[in-house]
């Protein structure tokens, strides 16, 4: 960044400061690029490349945000005076006035660890590695197959009138394949396989290409397509239920990290994405789950994309527990919204922000996100220990089909396959399993929790939430997890 500009941003600060501005924060965005490619049966079916960049200035002023971005630098000036204007816009209209309390200025950085920068391999590398792993999913039997790669690249300079500066450098990888069949009744059914990382590591190039993340995984999902085309539904029933981590991070993702978003709960998100059961009160009382379940935010993981160092308000991204042994204890926050919520409960429930406020792109304002939000491994072994000691269930993995109480108070997901498991041992694949529960309910049935060689970070490219939409990349640490009495299977 040229000093020139790093100035007239201070210069642009400190003038809305002198009209009464209660903050202000710049996010000089220098660099945002993403490319897509699809194969869909070992065709290129779609490329797009995005890149873009600007600067978006958020004023706080009476209470009230006002924003403005803009991707024309010579226009900096005109874009905080319009950041200032609409600020003092909103001001005349505000009911609860916004506060982001007081933080120490501070400088720091962040650079995601990256070997080999994605956007230096040209992109005929980029597809012939994918052709390959298209060729070892083909077979005659297959009647389609996907497999799709996303890079990111993020960099940003943050300011705030705080004095605080931050550079951050992103890099972010996600890949995904399919294979679908027909199977002996005449319905698709699919396997899959998602890009995962075990937390620690690089997330350059060289992930996508370390066999023991992605490719190694051709094999497996054809042989488990195959069994599928041939097995039988599962039957409807009470019975255990075993997420694996393909499955278990899109179960805390939608009954765990959607709800535990403050904004959410304070009710910001409830003309789109929805709100929460859980209540100001709930925190340090409501037992969410059985003592097995711990749930943390966690930025330390070098290797996903819920890792960025300092969050959109220049606060370092939070390590902390949210559900402490089953108890509620903490939420993903961010500044304003952590002042609002404790002077609305007359308590201080929240005693910083967790460094989730998190924006899309340099044209949008930051809101709550998920960050990493994991369920910490536990001490009931590895998945053929918990196999050993179950009775009677499934275990399931890969999702299908999501629908959730807006609140996320109960869900139905579809998983693309089962595993029975009679008296201690797996017996036979199962297709079209399904399973639903009440959250609470749910996570207090949690009766075992596998350990750390059990445990992996999903990748997650595309949570939604707010409006205008902003899509964000996150991360989930989950081990095997097991449930009991669970409804299981669709009742005929
Ligand atoms: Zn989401």
């Amino acid at each position: 960044m040229s000093e020139k500009i790093k100035k007239r941003i201070t210069e642009n600060i400190s003038k809305l400061m002198a009209k009464k501005s209660a903050y202000i924060d710049v996010r000089l965005v220098t660099e945002d690029n993403s490319e897509s490619i699809v194969l869909y049966d070992g065709n290129l079916e779609d490329n797009d490349t995005t890149f873009e960049n600007g600067i978006g200035v958020r004023t706080l002023f009476k209470g009230a945000w006002g924003f403005a971005a803009t991707s024309n630098l010579s226009k900096l000036d005109d874009c905080f005076e319009l950041s200032f204007l609409n600020a003092k816009t909103a001001a005349e209209l505000v009911n609860v006035p916004l506060s982001m309390g007081k933080q120490k200025g501070h400088t720091g950085s962040y650079k995601s660890p990256v070997k080999k920068d994605p956007f230096k391999v040209n992109l005929k590398d980029k597809i012939d590695f994918l052709k390959l792993i298209d060729a070892q999913i083909k077979e005659d039997w297959i009647f389609k197959r996907y497999i799709s790669a996303t890079f990111q690249k993020k960099n940003q300079i943050f300011f705030n009138s705080e004095g605080t500066v931050i550079e951050r450098d992103l890099t972010d990888i996600f890949a995904s394949m399919m294979v679908m069949g027909i199977d002996n009744e005449g319905q698709m059914q699919r396997r899959s396989h998602e890009l995962f990382s075990e937390g620690d590591g690089t997330r350059g190039w060289e992930m996508l290409t370390d066999p023991k993340l992605f490719s190694s995984h051709t094999g497996r999902i054809k042989d488990e397509l195959a069994a599928l085309l041939k097995a039988e539904s599962l039957k409807y029933g009470k019975r255990s239920v075993i997420l694996l981590p393909g499955q278990g991070w899109l179960q805390v993702h939608e009954t765990i990290g959607h709800p535990l978003e403050l904004d959410r709960i304070l009710g910001y998100e409830l003309s789109y994405a929805g709100g929460s059961f859980v209540t100001l009160d709930s925190f340090g009382k409501l037992r969410y789950g059985s003592e097995k379940l711990n749930v943390s935010a966690f930025g330390g993981f070098a290797n996903s994309p819920g890792s960025f160092g300092f969050d959109d308000e220049g606060s370092p991204e939070g390590n902390y527990l949210m559900i402490d042994k089953g108890i509620l204890v903490n939420a993903l926050t961010s500044r304003a919204m952590i002042n609002e919520a404790n002077e609305k409960a007359g308590r201080k429930i929240f005693k910083e922000s967790g460094g989730a406020a998190r924006s899309t792109a340099f044209y949008r304002a930051p809101i709550d996100r998920m960050t990493n939000v994991n369920i910490l491994p536990g001490k009931d072994g590895n998945l053929k220990d918990i196999i050993l000691n179950t009775e009677d269930g499934i275990i399931v993995d890969n999702p299908t089909s999501w629908s959730i109480g807006s609140n996320r108070e109960h869900f139905h997901f579809g998983c693309e396959i089962a595993w029975e498991v009679k008296n201690g041992k797996k017996t036979k694949i199962l297709k079209n399993p399904t399973y639903q529960g009440h959250t609470v309910e749910f996570y207090n049935s949690l009766s075992a929790v596998g350990d750390k060689s059990t445990w992996q970070v999903g990748q997650v490219e595309n949570c939604g939430k707010g409006e205008p939409n902003q899509v964000m990349e996150l991360g989930h640490g989950v081990p095997v997890l097991r449930f009991d009495n669970v409804i299981t299977g669709e009742r005929k």
